[in-house]
């Protein structure tokens, strides 16, 4: 094989264009494509091997290898050099095929006379295809020329294939993105979802991947860099200085954007017959398999900067934006990357269901998919590239398993379980005015958490006493200021007129850790979970704190008023924080506004320190909150949004559930109401277990109202106590095998 040129290898790449512009079924033109490219690169064997399924290779077209092994010969992913290929998307290159580590032999294609072997992956953005194989006789290395020519050879014979070029026939040959597809990813908002598709991005369509002229296709990419430097250099100059993160996330765009090595290698795809947006997807490629091989986060984050630049290069030279003129079905399930929460906040209650690629289960988007109740599955891997706008899908945000384009036993059994969920939740409707009584007498009150007006409906349906934890932060985290004092006034007041009458307890600004104001200075903590948080921002800043309080009084305004403090870790924090809202009731009443008709206030235990205040602190609360999902973070120190960690203690663990009991205990000596807002209170073993350690009052999604209330009233919580007692003293580490014999025996 020669040195290759550059007229030869654009040659090469217009006749695999003709070709796809003549008529012929997919395996023709598979055949064909093999043909030319053999002849063009002058080697005896050219082939293709396309992924029949997930993990199996299959030789589709062949130039030179026996034709009986064509759909007869396979390999898995990582077996063989073809298979190495596919799994590391990295060329190999060799003038010894057989010596080479993991070579296969496959009797059936007569290849052993074949000593030198080219293969390199068919990729397109992150989604494997295939591979490209050139062998020849002649025991000798491609040069890196040839290499790289087959690398943009295998550019097109992608696009083809994303264009349907070579459908035909038998599981390698079918149409991509129409076989089913199961993802496992993790859950971020139970219940379960059946739609269709809603790309949030949707993909950019290169409808041409081969460039007629390089000098024009030049200029077109040059043109576009340009373009895109402007738009780059115009969101540094909007960024807040001090949000040192965002400054780092554009500094690296720009550098991105004016890397000469990129824009070099997309020239040079150009100069060999890669039309300019072909020759970003080849580099983009290129950078996203990078991706999945590199472990270090800030190195991910950056690839992904790259990543998103070629995305915005794109749709500059596509011309497509995201609007594509597609109609939003009526059952969508938005899939995207990520999402952030105002853009979550526009689509609302459309929604069915959410599959996000990336996200965490404490991200904004998280928590406006749980204010919403839509079934939310973080971690999808690929979705983004395997989804199609329009495509069928379920969502199991119970299990965090996604189906695409599920097969037709697939979709019936789920659509079994989710009759099934709505057959329970017509019965759970039939206790909704019925109290949460267990056997043994014992009454737990339920209330539901919220966040959002929109989700005040759900106080009817669901049976809920009231609301036992509303967080404000919602409001604050959806727009790009701080929200007027009257703004917030009048929403708290819309928020208690939906209540009609019933309690709702409203916890002040939680901002800080995860939940971070896209208006605020944003801190560079090395912790943020344990850093300047809730409370501490606000008695350290107390000027949106007052302006809060202030707004909740107006709201009352002759109707009683619950407030919380979040995050109290001591008793000082808290009995500040309680000034603070006496002294603003005092102004008000200075300034002739109407009071609430009665206060209570609060403090969220959600710091094991606090569990040990003086005892005058619980004598100062009217109630005490269990925000469980910082407290047992911090109990076992678990980060709750670090997945390798979160699910590793067990809220049933003995010790956790003995620091519940002391909690009780402590909020009992002064007669302090207590209790648990954080997400285990709407698991219903968890929820047992809780009330049966003295909890007596639990808040959860409204969801979960049905199915805690249920089960409570099936079982005794004295004799679960008994139950939990007697294993915690046999030592055990978690009592929830105990639990689950017991209630194995009940009649539920
Ligand atoms: C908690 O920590 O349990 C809680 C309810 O607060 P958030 O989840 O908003 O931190
Ligand atoms: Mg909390």
């Amino acid at each position: 094989m020669p040195e290759r040129s550059e007229s030869e290898s654009r040659k090469l790449l217009r006749r695999l264009r003709d070709s796809l512009a003549e008529a012929g079924a997919g395996q023709e033109r598979l055949d064909k494509i093999t043909h030319i490219i053999a002849d063009s690169m002058q080697t005896e064997v050219c082939s293709i091997y396309l992924f029949r399924d997930e993990d199996t290779l299959e030789l589709c077209a062949t130039e030179g290898l026996k034709k009986e092994s064509v759909h007869v010969t396979r390999m898995r992913m990582g077996e063989g050099l073809v298979g190495r290929v596919a799994k590391t998307a990295l060329p190999i290159n060799t003038g010894n095929a057989p010596a080479e580590k993991g070579f296969r032999y496959m009797p059936e294609t007569g290849e052993e006379i074949y000593s030198s072997f080219l293969g390199v992956p068919i990729q397109r953005v992150g989604e494997r295809l295939g591979v490209l194989v050139v062998q020849s006789k002649e025991a000798r290395q491609f040069s890196d020329d040839e290499v790289y020519a087959l690398e943009v050879v295998a550019m097109v014979v992608a696009e083809m294939t994303e264009l349907g070029a070579f459908v035909g026939e038998g599981a390698a040959l079918s149409a991509l993105h129409q076989q089913p597809v199961m993802v496992r990813g993790t859950t971020g908002q139970e219940g379960a979802a059946e739609g269709r598709v809603w790309l949030h991005e949707p993909r950019v369509v290169v409808t041409n991947p081969v460039g007629d002229d390089p000098a024009k296709e030049l200029e077109r990419l040059h043109a576009a860099v340009d373009e895109l430097r402007l738009s780059v250099d115009a969101m540094v100059t909007t960024v807040d200085n001090n949000d040192a993160e965002q400054v780092q996330v554009l500094e690296a765009y720009r550098m991105f954007a004016n890397s000469r090595g990129w824009i070099r290698r997309m020239e040079e795809d150009i100069e060999l017959g890669l039309s300019a947006e072909a020759a970003v997807e080849k580099e983009q490629s290129a950078a996203r398999a990078r991706l999945e091989t590199v472990p270090d986060p800030y190195l991910r984050d950056r690839l992904h900067d790259l990543d998103d630049l070629s995305n915005r290069l794109l749709r500059i030279l596509t011309g497509q934006g995201r609007d594509t003129g597609a109609e939003m079905p009526d059952d969508p399930i938005l899939v995207a990357r990520n999402i952030g929460p105002a853009e979550l906040l526009d689509y609302g209650r459309k929604l069915r269901g959410i599959v996000l690629e990336e996200g965490s289960v404490g991200s904004h988007a998280a928590i406006v998919a749980r204010a919403l109740a839509i079934p939310l599955v973080i971690h999808a891997d690929r979705i983004t590239t395997e989804a199609l706008n329009g495509d069928p899908i379920l969502v199991d945000g119970d299990q965090g398993v996604v189906h695409l384009r599920p097969e037709d036993p697939v979709a019936t059994a789920f659509r079994d379980k989710m009759a099934m969920q709505a057959e329970a939740q017509k019965r759970y409707a039939g206790l909704r005015e019925l109290p949460a009584t267990g056997t043994c007498g014992t009454t737990v009150s339920l209330y539901m958490n919220a966040g959002l007006m929109a989700d005040l409906p759900s106080l009817a349906g669901s049976g809920a006493e009231g609301v036992g934890l509303f967080r404000t932060e919602l409001q604050f985290l959806v727009r790009n200021r701080v929200p007027k004092r009257g703004e917030l006034a009048a929403t708290y007041a819309r928020v208690m007129d939906a209540a009609n009458g019933k309690r709702v307890v409203f916890r002040t600004l939680d901002i800080g850790s995860d939940k971070v104001l896209p208006y605020m200075k944003r801190l560079d903590e090395p912790n943020p979970a344990m850093g300047w948080r809730a409370i501490r921002v606000g008695l350290d800043k107390p000027g949106v704190m007052r302006m809060q309080l202030q707004a909740l009084i107006r709201a009352a305004a002759g109707r009683p008023l619950s407030v919380m403090f979040p995050f109290v870790a001591q008793v000082e924090e808290y009995s500040q924080a309680r000034e603070m809202l006496l002294d603003e009731i005092e102004r008000e009443r200075a300034m002739g506004h109407i009071l609430p008709a009665d206060v209570e206030i609060g403090a969220m235990l959600e710091t094991p320190s606090l569990a040990f205040a003086p005892r005058r602190f619980f004598e100062m609360c009217d109630f005490v909150s269990i925000g469980g999902n910082d407290l047992k973070q911090f109990f076992f120190a678990a980060d709750r949004e670090n997945e390798r960690v979160r699910r590793r203690y067990d809220t049933l663990n003995a010790s956790f559930l003995s620091f519940i009991e002391m909690i009780v205990e402590r909020c009992a000596e002064t007669k302090t109401p207590v209790s648990f807002c954080g997400e285990d209170a709407g698991r219903p073993i968890e929820a047992l277990c809780l009330a049966a350690m003295g909890v007596s009052c639990l808040s959860m999604r409204p969801a979960s109202i049905g199915p805690v209330k249920h089960l409570i009233r099936r079982v005794s919580l004295k004799e679960l106590r008994d139950v939990i007692d007697n294993a915690r003293a046999e030592g055990v580490q978690s009592v929830r095998p105990d639990v689950n014999d017991w209630l194995a025996r009940q009649d539920i």
